[in-house]
């Protein structure tokens, strides 16, 4: 799997809002990343609303009612990895008893040995997704245990790459998030809090957020946040503040964000080089790099680890660097590297290439270069 970008969006607000319209609207600003279908879940008076729909998020604005009230809602864009892009594919996905539900992003690897697991403790599944094992598999430890500690002993039988936003209409003022691998913040407005796959969506409502890092679930009330890690370790975590604007996230005035992209190459190519440029002695200074300044200088090899345009961009690289670096360069597609038994020396160095920092197997081969004590470029 190359690209897991779909979107995931929600929010737990103090009042009672019009959720739908909120919820919507947060999705469009994922849509640049790409999906094929789109669902929400609203949690109201312990009951759920839920719809989804293949296809733009312009077909689900069809088929939901805009004055739904509620304070919990969950959004989601899908790019399908299991199973086809249709109605029931999408999510949020539910357990049987219809009280739990959630979105997801990632790949759940081990869902088929959960599922037939589950399957023969007599869930009946609706869909052909990775993801609805996540849901059942909370129902069945709900059973036993609250729906915090559910939630977390499910997250630790599953094996893969997720965000998730869970809702539980039994504890009608709780959103459990959690994240591996796959990118969540929380963002919080004054009376609000919002869960997003990425800043862009919640730049309207606030500027200040908290990222989840990996192996980290966090728990969200109207008037509560805490963070744990899967071990049940409590996490301090300081909000940090998104100085960025709006414009730069937006499509702004173009029809579309490649277009955009194409036109911003000018200032792209500029803000990546300000400051950096030793004009009298014709040279560049990347910061970053000086601290590993003496490894670099002696690389005998490096690798350049990418996928998609950034995997071609790559291949640009290669030649210029081995012109003015003077060692050679190996360009491999990420998601063959990573699985690649590789023996790597202190005089071998990795440079990842990726547009979004978030391509899965990009961040797969890197993790796995790090843990091999590789030098780390990007
Ligand atoms: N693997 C899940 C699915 O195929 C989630 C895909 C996604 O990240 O959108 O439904």
């Amino acid at each position: 799997y190359t690209f897991i970008m779909c979107g995931i969006f929600g929010f737990v607000s103090k009042d009672k809002v019009k959720a739908v319209p909120i919820v919507l609207e947060g999705l469009k600003r994922l849509e640049y990343r790409g999906y094929d279908s789109s669902g929400l879940a609203v949690l109201t008076d312990s009951r759920i609303y839920s719809k989804k729909k293949s296809g733009r998020i312009m077909e689900l604005e069809k088929v939901v009612s805009d004055d739904v009230m509620a304070s919990i809602a969950i959004g989601h864009t899908r790019w399908a990895t299991h199973g086809k892009p249709t109605n029931k594919n999408a999510h949020p996905h539910g357990d049987c008893t219809g009280k739990i539900y959630l979105v997801h992003n990632g790949i759940i690897e081990n869902f088929k040995e959960l599922k037939s697991k589950l399957e023969k403790r007599g869930h009946i599944f609706k869909s052909d997704t990775d993801t609805e094992v996540a849901a059942h598999l909370i129902e069945d430890f709900s059973k036993n245990y609250s729906f915090e500690e559910a939630v977390r002993l499910a997250l630790k039988s599953i094996v893969g790459a997720y965000a998730f936003a869970i809702v539980n209409a039994n504890n009608p003022t709780t959103m459990i998030v959690a994240r591996n691998s796959s990118p969540l913040l929380v963002g919080f407005s004054e009376s609000d809090k919002f869960v997003a796959s990425d800043a862009s969506a919640i730049l309207p409502h606030t500027r200040k957020v908290v990222y989840l890092h990996d192996g980290e679930f966090a728990v969200l009330t109207p008037s509560d946040f805490r963070i744990a890690t899967l071990d049940r370790k409590a996490v301090s975590r300081g909000q940090e503040l998104i100085e960025w604007s709006q414009d730069e996230v937006g499509k702004n005035k173009f029809p579309h964000f490649m277009l955009k992209e194409i036109y911003e190459e000018p200032s792209a190519v500029e803000n990546a080089i300000r400051g950096r440029l030793i004009v009298k002695d014709g040279i560049a200074k990347l910061g970053g790099l000086e601290s590993v300044e003496g490894k670099i200088k002696r690389l005998n090899r490096m690798i350049i680890s990418a996928c998609g345009t950034a995997y071609l961009a790559g291949l640009t690289g290669e030649y210029m660097l081995e012109e003015y670096g003077g060692i050679p360069v190996e360009v491999e597609y990420a998601s063959e590297f990573r699985y690649k038994k590789q023996k790597f020396d202190a005089r071998t160095a990795l440079l990842s290439i990726s547009q979004s920092g978030e391509t899965a197997d990009t961040l797969g081969a890197l993790k796995e270069a790090k843990r091999k004590g590789v030098l780390n470029l990007g």
